[in-house]
């Protein structure tokens, strides 16, 4: 059997090397070997060379093909373009935080699916349909190959580019514990998001599982008819019942939810959207992150500064829950969110690479 370090925990990894007489302390050493330096190592304390040998022979470590990158001149997002078991390609975003000289890192937003089955109005990705689901070590190698590119560390990961990760739960679920356990990228789980448009099954599950990763749901507006014409997901799991699921997460985790509000001018952003919003959560503990809408079709404009103010306003009045405006990079370069379609802008700003060894 063919031995995958990219797409197995230190748990699978060791049921699959207990055979050879390797200990889960030895298979978590063996996995932060590999994973680390991106290749098998040829001496390690306590494996014998023979063991080594035998791993190189029988476990594999593929790497996507980057296919292209794309740097923006505004803010430094950078975009990646890769290629992985399939023809098509699919991205993954680098996303820089500002911190003190000498303590910058980067958090790396992963794609989970090429294309998306959802079809939001508002996303790039969801014009495309859904191509195919990633394998999890189509996700960890993007956290691998960003980081390898990158001056910084790389210190949090969002399931947030192409794809609806909980119809990919699986994959994900296993990517995101390999990024996080100690032998695999150590990125702590608090850095770690999966994000959904609101998959009730998915959000039920990632509930009874007791993930210590941050769930984030896609709401954007609490008002079901304008919901259903922008995410036709309202049309399978709608609000109350999105509610329910959500009001079950937090009783069972503790956890304050985090919904995301793509901020649409003139649709979802007047005093009844907060008014709407603050009556649908009652009760219940959220956040709210505003993202601008990024249409790059130009049908969908993000509030003007005006607007914005009012209906923080209107949130402050009606919601009185913390609110934070998140910053979405790299639109010069068709980075930020909702515009990820397996492409890169004009030739002027790209830089192509052959393909990883
Ligand atoms: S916003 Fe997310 S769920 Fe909706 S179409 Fe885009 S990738 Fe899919």
């Amino acid at each position: 059997m063919m031995v995958r370090f990219k797409d197995s925990t230190a748990d699978e990894l060791h049921a699959a090397l207990a055979p050879r007489g390797i200990s889960l302390r030895l298979a978590r050493r063996l996995q932060a070997a590999v994973l680390r330096r991106d290749a098998f190592p040829r001496s390690l304390p306590e494996v014998s060379e023979k063991t080594l040998a035998w791993v190189r022979e029988n476990a594999g470590l593929p790497k996507l093909v980057q296919k292209g990158k794309a740097v923006s001149a505004r803010d430094g997002f950078a975009k990646y373009l890769f290629q992985g078991e399939g023809p098509e390609p699919f991205e993954a975003v680098r996303i820089p935080l500002l911190h003190r000289a000498g303590e910058e890192k980067v958090v790396a937003c992963l794609s989970s699916q090429v294309g998306c089955g959802l079809g939001c109005a508002f996303c790039a990705t969801g014009r495309m349909g859904l191509v195919r689901n990633l394998s999890a070590w189509e996700m960890v190698d993007q956290v691998i190959r960003l980081a390898a590119d990158s001056e910084h560390p790389v210190r949090g990961a969002v399931f947030m580019g192409m794809g609806e990760p909980m119809l990919n739960y699986e994959a994900v679920v296993r990517a995101a514990r390999i990024l996080n356990e100690p032998c695999g990228l150590a990125i702590s789980a608090e850095a770690i998001s999966i994000s959904t448009a609101g998959i009730v099954p998915g959000i039920r599950r990632f509930t009874a599982d007791r993930l210590p990763f941050r769930l984030v749901v896609s709401l954007t507006s609490a008002d079901p008819f304008r919901r259903r014409g922008v995410m036709p997901l309202e049309r399978t799991h709608p609000l109350p019942e999105l509610m329910e699921a959500l009001r079950e997460y937090h009783k069972a985790s503790g956890q304050r939810v985090i919904l995301a509000w793509t901020m649409i001018s003139g649709f979802n952003t007047r005093e009844e959207d907060a008014i709407q919003l603050a009556a649908l959560v009652r009760g219940l503990p959220v956040r709210l992150d505003l993202i601008d809408v990024n249409d790059a079709a130009g049908r969908f404009k993000p509030p003007s500064p005006p607007e914005l103010a009012a209906f923080r306003d209107a949130l402050r009045k009606h919601l009185k829950m913390p609110v934070a405006r998140r910053y979405s990079g790299g639109r010069d370069i068709h980075a930020a969110c909702g515009m990820l379609a397996g492409s890169l802008p004009g030739p002027s700003r790209r830089e192509s690479r052959s393909p990883a060894s």
